[in-house]
């Protein structure tokens, strides 16, 4: 990854409180076209909060967020332009569960994006062919596995186009047997480019794909270094320790 490729993501000095509660503190993160980034760290530690940030499910209090070149103030046109722009899944899949796959992966490109029923569902198919289960298109989110559904969560973020995708812990609420087909999934798309940031404890992904890997643990980071160095030879004790623990 060069430091030439356009800025993506970038956070400076950004801090957020939940009432009293100093959930995040003094956050720099700067993500280029192309990178991926991995964040791991303690429950509670702030991560879901600061990808949150990222596409304003969450508002920060202080600094300053920039996504694909829209500051993200209360200004509600700037926060359309982000989410047009960030795809994200989350644990638990969020389908919706009385409409077919199919219909789950059109409905944004329908309402939102004002796409045509038919070409919506061209380009619909296509993702699902890529996520490895057009044949599921027709039935409910109820009918499938835990892995099939997260990939159906992942084909219908894809649907938007975005040129950003946020993952918070997208395997972590599945059977151990359906963890390496979603991976599979979220290698292809890390090697087709994709700007992603991903909160997850699988430390073989992030070996495998990480550009960096993050620490956070209290609501800040304490480390961000290549996988090389994270897992190898980390800076920080802290790393080391939150390491030992999952490793
Ligand atoms: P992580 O994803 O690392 O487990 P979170 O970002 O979900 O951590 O949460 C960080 C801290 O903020 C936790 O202590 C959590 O209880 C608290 N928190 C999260 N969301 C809210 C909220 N909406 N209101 C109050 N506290 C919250
Ligand atoms: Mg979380």
């Amino acid at each position: 990854m060069t430091d030439t490729a356009p800025l993506m993501i970038t956070m400076e000095a950004v801090n957020k409180w939940f009432g009293q509660f100093h959930v995040l503190k003094d956050i720099n993160l700067t993500v280029r076209k192309g990178e991926k980034i991995v964040i791991c760290g303690p429950s509670g530690s702030g991560k879901s909060t600061l990808i949150r940030c990222i596409n304003r499910l969450e508002e920060h209090q202080q600094g300053n967020i920039v996504v694909a070149g829209n500051e993200l103030t209360g200004d509600l046109k700037h926060i359309e332009l982000v989410r047009k722009e960030v795809g994200m899944c989350f644990q638990h899949f969020n389908l919706f569960p009385h409409l077919t796959v199919l219909e789950n992966c059109t409905l944004a490109p329908i309402w939102v994006k004002k796409l045509p029923k038919k070409e919506a569902e061209a380009i619909a198919m296509q993702y699902l062919n890529r996520v490895k289960i057009p044949e599921q298109a027709h039935k409910y989110p109820g009918q499938l596995s835990g892995g099939q559904q997260q990939r159906v969560a992942i084909a219908r973020s894809l649907c938007m186009t975005p040129q950003i995708m946020l993952f918070d812990e997208p395997t972590s609420a599945l059977d151990p047997e359906m963890v390496r087909e979603v991976l599979d999934v979220m290698v292809e798309l890390a090697n087709e480019g994709m700007t992603m940031i991903c909160v997850t404890h699988e430390m073989g992904f992030a070996r495998q794909v990480a550009d960096r890997v993050i620490f956070m643990d209290r609501g800040e980071i304490i480390e961000e270094n290549p996988p090389q160095i994270f897992f190898d030879n980390p800076e920080s004790d802290r790393t080391q320790l939150f390491l030992d623990q999952i490793l």
